[in-house]
C-alpha cells in the first residue's frame, strides 16, 4: 500500500523537501507552513466521515471544502439507503452502514433520523425477476435475510398509490431506510472536530505537491499544506484532483433531479422507499410531502445543475403511470445535483499505486451518501491496520488498469 502510519506523521512544519516554494508563498520568516498527517480534499459526507474515523484513530486531519461542509452531492441527495445490490461487495459494505447509521446517534452524539421503513424494489420485466432471484440468494448468503419477495397484491396494501398492473413482483428489504444527509454530515463534522480534525471551508484545493515519487503536500486558495497523504473525496469533482497529481481518475459527473410535492396523506411517513427498477423512478415519504427522483438515462455527462423542467415533466408522467394519485400532487421545490459515477458504477477505495501518497474515496456512482459512513471506517482500519474488518479489494483502483470491471446492476 506504501503509505504506513509512522510515515504520515509530518515531522515538521517546515516545505516538504523537493518542493519549490510557489509564488507568493510566506517567506522563511512569517509562519511556519500548516501541516497534517491527512489531507481530505472535499467536505461533503465521504470527507466528513472520514475525518472523523482518521482523527478518532489520532491522525492529524485537514479537511478542505472550497463551498461549504456537505452543500454539493450530498446536500442534493435523498437519503436513501438500502443493502439490495447486486455486488455483494455492496451488500457487505452496506450492510455495516446500516448498523453505523442505528448507532449512529450513540456514537456521534448526533441523530441521523435513520428511518428504517424498507426499499420496495418493484419488478416489471422477466429479466428483472430473473436478476433478482439470483440477488435474493446472495443476500440470504451473506445474511440479509430479512429481504423478501413480495407479491404485486402485497406491494398494493404496502404502497397504497401504486399501480401494480404490470408489476411480476417485488423484492423488499425492512432494514432499509432514508436518513438525513444533513443530519449524518454535520454529526460526523462536529464529531471530528471534537477530535481535533480541522475542518476548512471556502479552501479550494488548486494543486498537489509531488516530488521523489510522492505526495508531499497540497497547494489551496489559501497557502500551502505539507503531507503525506491526500485522500480524494471531491466527487463530482474527484477527476479534476486527480488531474492535479498527474493521475487519471475515472469519476463522470452526471445531473440528477428530484422533485418534492406540498402535504400528501396518500404517502404516510412510514411508506416504504418505493423503487420502479425499469425506469428508476423512485419515491419516498419526506415530510407531509413525497419526494420523487428519476435518472435521466439520455443526458451526457456535464456540470450543470439547473432544473431541467422538460424533463421533470416526463419525470411526473412517469410518477402518474406508477402512481396515478401522484399525478395531482403539486410541486413544492426541485433541485439537480450531480452523481459521481465510475464506469461500473462502483466507488473507488484506497490508494493509487501510481503515486504513493494518494488516496480515492470517491465515484460512489449515486450511493455515496449512503455508503461513506462505512467507506470511512474500512479505509481508516486499511491505512492504520493494513487490513479492514470488509474486504474492499473488489473497490481497488487497480481494477481499471486490470480491465477486471463488473458493474452494479442495482443503481438508480
Ligand atoms: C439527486 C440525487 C439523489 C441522490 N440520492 C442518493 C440516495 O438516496 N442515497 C445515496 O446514498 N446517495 C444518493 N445520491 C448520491 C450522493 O449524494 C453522493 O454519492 C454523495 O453525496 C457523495 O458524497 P461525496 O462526499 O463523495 O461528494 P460531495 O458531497 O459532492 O462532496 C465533495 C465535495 O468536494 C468539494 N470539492 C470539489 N473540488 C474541490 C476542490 N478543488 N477543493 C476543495 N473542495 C472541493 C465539493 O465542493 C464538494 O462539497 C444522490 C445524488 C443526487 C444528485
Amino acid at each position: 500500500m506504501g503509505t504506513s502510519p509512522r510515515s504520515l506523521r509530518s515531522s515538521s512544519s517546515s516545505r516538504p523537501g523537493g518542493c519549490p516554494a510557489p509564488p507568493g508563498a510566506p517567506s522563511a520568516h512569517s509562519l511556519p507552513m500548516e501541516s497534517a498527517d491527512v489531507v481530505i480534499a472535499g467536505g461533503g459526507i465521504m470527507g466528513c466521515a472520514l475525518a472523523y474515523q482518521l482523527a478518532k484513530r489520532r491522525l492529524d486531519v485537514i479537511v478542505l471544502e472550497r463551498e461549504t461542509l456537505g452543500s454539493q452531492s450530498t446536500g442534493k441527495c435523498a437519503g436513501g439507503v438500502r443493502q439490495q445490490f447486486s455486488m455483494e461487495a455492496n451488500v457487505r459494505l452496506q450492510r455495516m452502514s446500516v448498523r453505523m447509521l442505528q448507532a449512529f446517534e450513540q456514537e456521534t452524539g448526533h441523530p441521523a433520523d435513520f428511518r428504517q421503513i424498507g426499499y420496495l424494489f418493484v419488478l416489471t420485466l422477466p429479466q428483472q425477476v430473473e436478476d433478482f432471484r439470483h440477488n435474493m440468494d446472495m443476500w440470504h448468503r451473506v445474511g440479509l435475510n430479512e429481504a423478501r419477495w413480495v407479491d404485486a397484491a402485497e406491494a398494493a396494501r404496502m404502497v397504497p398509490v401504486l399501480n401494480v398492473d404490470d408489476v411480476l413482483g417485488c423484492t423488499f428489504c425492512p432494514s432499509d431506510g432514508i436518513a438525513s444527509p444533513a443530519d449524518v454530515t454535520s454529526g460526523y463534522a462536529v464529531a471530528a472536530r471534537r477530535h481535533g480534525a480541522r475542518l476548512k471551508e471556502g479552501v479550494e484545493v488548486i494543486g498537489v505537491d509531488v516530488a521523489s515519487g510522492r505526495v508531499q503536500g497540497v497547494r489551496t486558495s489559501k497557502g500551502d499544506i505539507a503531507t503525506r497523504l491526500v485522500v480524494n473525496c471531491a466527487g463530482a469533482w474527484s477527476a479534476s484532483i486527480g488531474r492535479m497529481a498527474g493521475l487519471e481518475i475515472p469519476v463522470l459527473p452526471f445531473r440528477r433531479h428530484i422533485a418534492v410535492t406540498g402535504a400528501f396523506p396518500a404517502v404516510p411517513r412510514t411508506m416504504p422507499m418505493t423503487v420502479d427498477f425499469r425506469t428508476s423512478l423512485y419515491f419516498h415519504p419526506e415530510g407531509d410531502g413525497v419526494l420523487i427522483g428519476m435518472s435521466d438515462r439520455e443526458e451526457p455527462p456535464g456540470f450543470v445543475t439547473d432544473v431541467n423542467w422538460d424533463f421533470l415533466e416526463k419525470m411526473f408522467e412517469q410518477a402518474a403511470r406508477r402512481a396515478p394519485a401522484l399525478a395531482g400532487a403539486g410541486v413544492k421545490t426541485a433541485w439537480a445535483g450531480l452523481y459521481e459515477t465510475t464506469p461500473d458504477h462502483q466507488a473507488i477505495l484506497g490508494p493509487v499505486p501510481e503515486l504513493e501518497g494518494f488516496w480515492c474515496a470517491a465515484g460512489f456512482s449515486g450511493h455515496g451518501f449512503m455508503q461513506a459512513p462505512a467507506a470511512a471506517l474500512l479505509l481508516t482500519q486499511l491505512l492504520l491496520d493494513h487490513r479492514s474488518e470488509i474486504d474492499i479489494a473488489p473497490f481497488a483502483f487497480t481494477r481499471f488498469a486490470k480491465g477486471s470491471l463488473v458493474k452494479e446492476k442495482n443503481v438508480i
